[in-house]
């Protein structure tokens, strides 16, 4: 149970074969399908009766049939299972008749038909839904190597923050970036570290960014884009985080920050690509721009994909879904915008409508978003009907 939703962290190879013997699918006889090719029905002798956890002490010899349970191992010489519900039986005799015809192998499944011994069931990377547990207790394998979940620091800046227990006061609003981000950690398999605010200010904010470097991955929102107390890039690389990239061409986010801190490095900064293995003593840090669309937006473009490639979880890129626009769409801007939508599956394949939103800060407009639909940069007026990408939240 614990590793329900955890990343396997190696393959996992049966030792058994399952089913572990030759078993009985429906409820009726154990027969052997050669005596059952007679015009007119058969009659066969009942020389036991099987129920499951029990096993055969007769082979079938021609003429003779076994009353069977489902999931009871098969006699010897049985090929097929007749339902009961094609039988009649007679007491006195102890004989069942038929007219049923069975092709070998009717309603029995085999030794090993499921998994062989041997066999990879599960490959490292995998994450572990209900279905796989079942899985793993079906093949007696009651403990996983699973991999570590990366600790996930997140900061929010800005001097008009308050906690969401308060009530703002004048020109002031609610640190709601902090819940939804650690929620959507926890989502993405990560354990979230709340560090709380800092002011736009950089002792706080450096003291605050020390505290955060400690984590596999640091968050911080906000104060990243161009405004005159936008501190977070020049202290993130005070304190020895080599930027990656500044900026991106995507609406909203634009002013998205990332780069990675190397532990043991004390911020001289290397040349080479980091060590993506979570543990490797890496931090990498993500300025998210504070609106809070753009910061929704940004994590799941982006540190989602970090998080699950620290994991091992492929394909850890979003992937999208070919749907069709519901209704008429019009895009404008020089940028691809991730426009928050509502995805539907219809008879006739996934569908798609764009949902009333006044932009990056608008989050309570993303409400009944559960996807957004990506829009290439450009003016172009989508005609209903128009096929575009759309990423599931
Ligand atoms: P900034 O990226 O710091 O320029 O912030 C852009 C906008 O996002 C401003 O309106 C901020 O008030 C808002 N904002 C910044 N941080 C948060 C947060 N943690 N929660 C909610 N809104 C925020
Ligand atoms: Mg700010």
């Amino acid at each position: 149970m614990e590793a329900l939703g955890r990343t396997l962290a190696e393959d996992v190879v049966s030792s058994i074969d399952s089913p572990p013997f030759d078993k009985a699918l429906m409820d009726g006889y154990a027969v052997r399908s050669a005596d059952l090719a007679v015009d007119g029905g058969i009659s066969l002798q009942v020389i036991e009766e099987v129920t499951a956890g029990r096993v055969p002490s007769r082979a079938l010899e021609p003429g003779t049939a076994t009353r069977i349970m489902t999931g009871a191992p098969i006699p010897e010489g049985c090929d097929a299972v007749v339902v009961i519900e094609r039988t009649t039986f007679d007491e006195a005799t102890q004989r069942m008749s038929t007219d049923m015809r069975l092709k070998p192998g009717s309603n029995v499944l085999r030794r090993a038909a499921s998994v062989a011994v041997g066999q990879r069931v599960l490959p490292a990377g995998r994450v572990l839904r209900a279905q796989e547990l079942g899985g793993l207790a079906e093949l007696g394998v009651s403990q996983v190597p699973v991999r570590r979940r990366p600790r996930v620091a997140v900061l929010a800046t800005g001097d008009e923050l308050v906690p969401v227990e308060a009530t703002p006061g004048p020109g002031q609003i609610r640190n709601s970036n902090e819940t939804m981000l650690c929620g959507q950690i926890v989502q993405a398999g990560g354990i979230p570290v709340p560090l709380g605010v800092a002011k736009d200010e950089r002792d706080e904010l450096r003291a605050k960014i020390q505290q955060g470097l400690a984590a596999d991955v640091l968050l911080l929102t906000g104060g990243v884009s161009a405004g005159k107390l936008d501190l977070v890039p020049s202290e993130l690389e005070a304190a020895g985080v080599r930027q990656v990239f500044h900026k991106v061409e995507v609406k909203p986010g634009k002013p998205v920050w990332f780069g990675v801190r190397e532990r043991g490095e004390e911020g001289q900064g290397t040349q080479g690509a980091p060590s993506r293995t979570l543990g490797a003593n890496n931090c990498f840090v993500f300025g998210l721009p504070g609106n809070p669309v753009s910061s929704l937006v940004c994590f799941e473009l982006f540190a989602r994909t970090a998080l699950r490639r620290l994991m091992g979880v492929e394909p850890a890129e979003p992937q999208p879904v070919r749907a069709r626009l519901e209704q008429p769409h019009v895009a404008r801007g020089d940028r691809p915008t991730y426009h928050p939508a509502r995805l539907s599956w219809s008879e006739t394949g996934p569908t798609v409508r764009t949902v009333r939103w006044h932009g990056s800060s608008d989050l309570c407009g993303t409400l009944e978003a559960n996807a957004m639909a990506l829009f290439p940069a450009g003016d172009a007026d989508y005609a209903s009907g128009s096929v575009v990408d759309v990423f599931l939240w």
